[in-house]
């Protein structure tokens, strides 16, 4: 059974079905015509020769044969006077006979057509004058309904089986059709590597058409995100090839020429601070691929973040570049569910940028606040700012406006992990800068309910 199509098992199924109540329907018209009652011809003749004798009236001297059955069941009725003339009715057509009338029961005729006829009399008096009823049936008349039903139903529920069957299977192949489309596009793309390969059915609100949707939104979901593990890996392999190439170059010279015991220093310094960004690098690379893929555990916990932007604040008091000052503004408790760990680092990038793009002796405030339901933090600097243009980019991972700027520290991937722990914890995080007049970084994340 596992090797059969869908179409083929919905088929099967139909007809199946449909043979099962076929035979049923048969089996139980063959038995009702077994079981069926049906009257022998010599006792329905003499039954409607009763009930028509019953249903004559007489009325003010004339006949009233209106109740009177004249044909039915089998049985021709002749309604005769005494003196043999015919009041009302027809025998059958074979029987020209013309036989006298006896009280005396049923009797046989054979008629022109060789068939047998059974005839019977009876002999009627009312208001005096006497009329003779005489019915005349076919011996090889056997009335019944099931005479009709049973070929009836042989001839038409085998053709019903053979019209469902074949009804059956044009519907599941028409409708499995669109299904071989979705199946090979599905095949192509999990085959081969064309990740831009697309089902393309119409949309619509049919199963399959929605299905096909789905995989089409899949498809554009895998290859963006395929596409942004390609740009994630060439750019990881560009940023870490920078510091590599100044080492082996640094390395070059040292054993090229002949280095004073000076230029040993300053050539182990330039490898030091090269090996050191590339350790900043691969930190923050490890970071954000374990929050991508989840493989950090978060601990979400409830906490004050007025509170830990103040530690915060307290250590990166001690290195805020000489003449910058840190202000915090935090007055109430401002309660969230969220990753202290997580949250620091964001706090620790936002002022270590504002310190890094601020101005000399500028200053740096830090601000929480509970708005609507949201705890908010913000840090603003009175620095260079950002251009209208780089806003958006910033965001992006290993983008720097100037990387001269950042003294040779920074990785471009800061603020890119700023946003991803913001969306982690259900929030936002934007950007609101003026060139020269100082930018003011907002995360949003909800507050604890009270
Ligand atoms: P980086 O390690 O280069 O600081 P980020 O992702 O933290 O990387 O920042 C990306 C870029 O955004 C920086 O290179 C810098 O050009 C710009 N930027 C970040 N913070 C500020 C700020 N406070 N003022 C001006 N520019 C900023």
């Amino acid at each position: 059974m596992r090797h059969i199509s869908i179409k083929w098992r919905m088929t099967l199924w139909f007809t199946v079905v449909m043979v099962t109540i076929s035979a049923l329907v048969l089996v139980f018209v063959m038995l009702m015509n077994r079981n069926s009652v049906t009257r022998p011809p010599e006792a329905q003749v003499v039954y409607m020769v009763q009930r028509n004798a019953d249903d004559l009236e007489f009325d003010h001297g004339n006949w009233d044969f209106s109740d009177v059955e004249f044909y039915g069941h089998g049985v021709y009725t002749e309604i005769y006077d005494e003196d043999g003339r015919l009041l009302g009715g027809a025998g059958p057509a074979a029987v020209t006979e013309q036989m006298p009338f006896s009280d005396e029961g049923l009797r046989t005729v054979t008629g022109s057509d060789g068939g047998r006829y059974y005839v019977y009399d009876r002999a009627l008096n009312v208001g005096g004058a006497t009329v003779w009823v005489r019915g005349t049936i076919d011996s090889a008349a056997r009335e019944s309904v099931m005479d009709v039903i049973v070929p009836l139903a042989w001839a038409l529920l085998p053709g019903l089986v053979v019209v469902s069957a074949l009804g059956g299977w044009l519907i599941s192949s028409l409708s499995f059709k669109p299904m071989e489309k979705v199946i090979a596009a599905a095949e192509s793309i999990s085959g081969g590597d064309d990740l831009s390969k697309r089902i393309g059915l119409p949309r619509g609100k049919s199963e399959i058409n929605r299905l096909a949707g789905a995989f089409d939104d899949m498809f554009d979901r895998l290859e963006r995100s395929f596409k942004a593990e390609t740009q994630f890996t060439s750019d990881a392999s560009h940023e870490l090839r920078t510091p590599v190439t100044v080492i082996l170059a640094e390395c070059d010279t040292l054993e090229r020429t002949r280095p004073t015991a000076e230029d040993y220093q300053e050539g182990v310094g330039v490898i030091r601070r090269q090996a050191q960004q590339m350790s900043r690098l691969i930190g923050q690379l490890l970071h954000i691929t374990r929050l991508e893929q989840g493989t950090q555990k978060t601990y979400m916990e409830r906490a004050d973040l007025s509170a830990l932007a103040e530690a915060v604040c307290e250590q990166q008091r001690l290195i805020a570049p000489a003449g910058t000052e840190l202000t915090l503004d935090a007055p109430d408790p401002v309660e969230v569910q969220a990753d202290v760990l997580l949250m620091t680092r964001v706090l620790n990038n936002l002022i270590a940028n504002a310190f890094r793009y601020g101005k000399d002796g500028g200053h740096v405030s830090v601000t929480v606040r509970r708005e609507n339901g949201w705890a908010v933090l913000a840090v603003r600097d009175d620095g260079i700012g950002i251009a209208p243009e780089q806003q958006e980019r910033i965001w992006q991972r290993f983008y720097q406006v100037d990387s001269a700027r950042s003294g040779g520290e920074g990785t471009g991937l800061g603020l890119y992990m700023v946003r991803q722990i913001a969306r982690l914890h259900g929030g936002t995080a934007e950007v609101d800068s003026a060139p020269g007049q100082g930018s003011t970084f907002t995360v949003r994340i909800p507050a604890h309910r009270k």
